[in-house]
């Protein structure tokens, strides 16, 4: 399943999800912080528009994959 990164339109949490897209077109997919299922997807690209925790600043990958676990961020980024 593919990763989907969302951010809360209710508290502003920027998270990632892994779920169908099924899942996350039904509105099944809830914010981890606050529980509500009102949230953006956030197409790559987007996240830095977006406003991030200062982790994406540190990703070696401004574009394309992350590297994850051998990466400088730790693949905190969701990229
Ligand atoms: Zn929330």
């Amino acid at each position: 399943m593919p990763f989907y990164t969302f951010v809360c339109n209710s508290c502003g949490k920027k998270f990632e999800v892994r779920c169908t897209i099924a899942e996350k077109d039904s509105g099944s997919v809830v914010c981890p912080g606050c529980g509500a299922n009102e949230l953006d997807r956030i197409f790559e690209g987007f996240s830095v528009i977006m406003g991030n925790s200062g982790c994406e600043s540190k990703c070696p990958a401004k574009t394309g994959g992350c590297p994850s676990q051998s990466g400088g961020c730790g693949g905190c980024c969701g990229r």
